[in-house]
């Protein structure tokens, strides 16, 4: 039986896995996916990461280049691949977990091929990006009318020349997808609640130089801090705010509130026709494959830092899990070290100190 189980293979469950063997606990890290990096491989091919370099360190790998520019997603699934290997990480690729149950004290992960993994104690890094978000009122559009959704968004090419794009959601990826297809496309870009949207680079540094200077991101989130930062949610792209669209021709419409044949209806009242619409409405986190008494809401996954409500159940990852950070890479060996701390802690009564050092029973 293993001390861990670590579901998700993303920079964080990687970090845990890193962390665990540091500690001599045994361990596995699965991950559906069929590469190390899959979800950042399959982002648009455009995107490129909002933080630097300098903040893409993995327990102090960093990304080679420029530590002041900005990596391309799949640069960012190259390295943490290259951590893994370097690191020798204990890995199970095409590994689905579709049920954890608790039987007694431990937990049964069981995967899509009806494999049973057995471990004391289990790291959920799935990640919080898993299900991208369609409003019920889509499946009012004809069938003629395109629909992506962003996490299947790569580039324009299935996407006829002059279409009209309704492209619902003006965070930092509809943003993006909307400044992209301008030009080749009619681009109508629905916006939701007003975000503020701020700089890259601020005085010839990343923002994020200065926000981790000031240690903002690592007020607690429950701070007053952490509270005006939840209020205004500021994304880093300011290079595509309602200006700088409307200028490359993007047509800028409110809240996206209702769909009817071939037309997007919005919240001012008027109409656009769309051939294609892709949905930036954000993602929601998957819990299907969570059976677990102590689980019954995401809400109970981001109630204390890592710790669930379920004994032995700890979670890597979240937006405010312990500040604002946690969702950033550059907040992930914080938040990991911490939690591989209570996951040792957990185990402790379970660990024997041998001649060689620390061994588990
Ligand atoms: C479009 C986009 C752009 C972003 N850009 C930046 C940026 O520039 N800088 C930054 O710091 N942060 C950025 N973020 C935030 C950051 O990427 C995420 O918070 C981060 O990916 C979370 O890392 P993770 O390791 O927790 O999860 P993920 O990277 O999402 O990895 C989770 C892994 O778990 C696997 N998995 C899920 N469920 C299961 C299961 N049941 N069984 C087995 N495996 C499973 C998935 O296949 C995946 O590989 C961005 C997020 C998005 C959505």
């Amino acid at each position: 039986m293993l001390d861990c189980l670590v579901v998700g293979a993303g920079h964080c469950g990687l970090l845990c896995g890193n962390l665990l063997d540091r500690k001599e606990l045994s361990y596995l890290i699965v991950d559906g996916g069929e590469n190390i990096g899959d979800v950042w491989r399959h982002r648009p091919k455009s995107l490129r990461l909002f933080t630097s370099r300098q903040f893409c360190k993995l327990a102090g790998y960093s990304l080679p280049g420029d530590p002041e520019g900005y990596a391309t997603g799949q640069e960012f699934a190259e390295h943490m691949a290259n951590f893994a290997a370097i690191n020798d990480l204990k890995l199970q690729l095409k590994t689905q977990i579709v049920n954890l149950t608790k039987v007694g004290d431990h937990f049964v992960a069981k995967t899509q091929t009806g494999q049973a993994i057995h471990a004391k104690t289990v790291i959920n890094a799935s990640g919080a990006n898993q299900v991208s978000i369609v409003p019920p009122f889509a499946k009012n559009l004809w069938s003629e009318v395109q629909q992506i959704r962003c996490s299947d968004y790569v580039d324009d090419t299935a996407i006829a020349p002059n279409s009209n794009v309704v492209v619902c959601g003006d965070g930092a990826t509809g943003r993006q997808i909307a400044a992209e297809l301008s030009g080749k496309h009619n681009v109508t870009l629905a916006c939701g609640r007003v975000r503020k949207l701020v700089p890259n680079r601020i005085g010839g540094h990343d923002i994020f130089w200065w926000l981790h200077k000031a240690r903002v991101l690592y007020a607690s989130s429950r701070s007053p801090i952490a509270r005006i930062l939840k209020r205004r949610d500021p994304i880093p792209v300011a290079y595509a705010n309602n200006a700088a669209l409307i200028q490359q021709g993007v047509d800028i419409k409110p809240r996206a509130v209702n769909a009817e044949l071939n037309n997007i209806l919005f919240s001012d009242g008027t109409v656009v026709q769309a051939d294609v619409v892709i949905w930036c409405i954000g993602y929601k986190e998957n819990v299907s494959w969570l059976r677990l008494p102590g689980v019954n809401s995401v809400d109970d996954l981001v109630a204390k830092k890592g710790i669930t409500p379920e004994p032995g159940f700890f979670v890597v990852g979240r937006k405010w899990l312990s500040c604002r950070a946690s969702e950033l890479i550059l907040g992930a060996d914080r938040d990991t070290t911490r939690v591989v701390n209570f996951v040792q802690e957990y185990l402790a009564p379970a660990i024997k100190v041998t001649q060689e050092g620390y061994q588990s029973s």
